[in-house]
């Protein structure tokens, strides 16, 4: 699926950026302190919301029933390609095993449902169904409309000569921290520590 860059009122024009579009899971078994390895990170599967504490576009967990992902690990064992929850088609055979492995590991353990990881939170709406019926404060007339951006960037991927802005979670959805500087020859990523915003109770 395409992912839209952001989204725009059809009628007075506001647009909605997404705060961060990229997150991780860190699966590793010891704390994660200032580096994480590569191979203790699990990307997380994301769908566009909007976030009714929040008020704004997030991004929000997609996670599929513990089935879909015993399916994956089947299909991945006997060679066949999978693209959810992880495209592997670029892997070769053990590789995706294991990808797939630990998916369905840490899906086993997960319990609390999908969270909007601006907040952590579960009250949010989905923004890519075929009509998205959000309206946003003070326009009454507007619709939220996806809007896709080719980007014409060819460069290293972020972490190298940039700082990367990518979330990082620990495996029941809590945010730990932000993937800053990637250090590919250690395989490891430095870290910043990073929490959710406190809740705000406005009464
Ligand atoms: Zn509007
Ligand atoms: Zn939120």
């Amino acid at each position: 699926m395409m992912y839209p860059t952001h989204y725009a009122c059809s009628s007075c024009q506001e647009k909605f950026q997404f705060q961060f579009r990229d997150a991780m899971y860190y699966v590793g078994p010891v704390p994660a302190v200032r580096q994480v390895g590569f191979d203790d990170l699990l990307s997380v599967n994301l769908r566009p919301g909007w976030c009714k504490d929040c008020a704004c576009l997030c991004v929000v967990e997609d996670i599929l029933p513990v089935r879909a992902f015993e399916d994956a690990y089947g299909a991945a064992r006997s060679g066949r390609q999978v693209d959810y929850p992880a495209l592997t088609f670029y892997s070769d055979t053990s590789e995706a095993v294991k990808e797939v492995r630990d998916y369905l590991r840490w899906r086993m353990a997960r319990i609390h449902p999908a969270r909007a990881l601006c907040c952590g939170r579960s009250r949010y709406q989905l923004m890519d169904l075929a009509q998205p019926i959000l309206k946003h404060d003070g326009c009454e007339y507007g619709f939220i409309e996806p809007w896709y951006q080719v980007s014409g960037y060819n460069g290293p991927g972020p972490g190298v000569g940039r700082p990367a802005n990518i979330r990082l979670f620990d495996a029941k959805g809590i945010l730990i921290g932000q993937l800053t500087w990637r250090k590919d020859d250690e395989r490891m990523w430095d870290i910043e520590p990073l929490q959710y915003p406190p809740l705000i109770v406005d009464d």
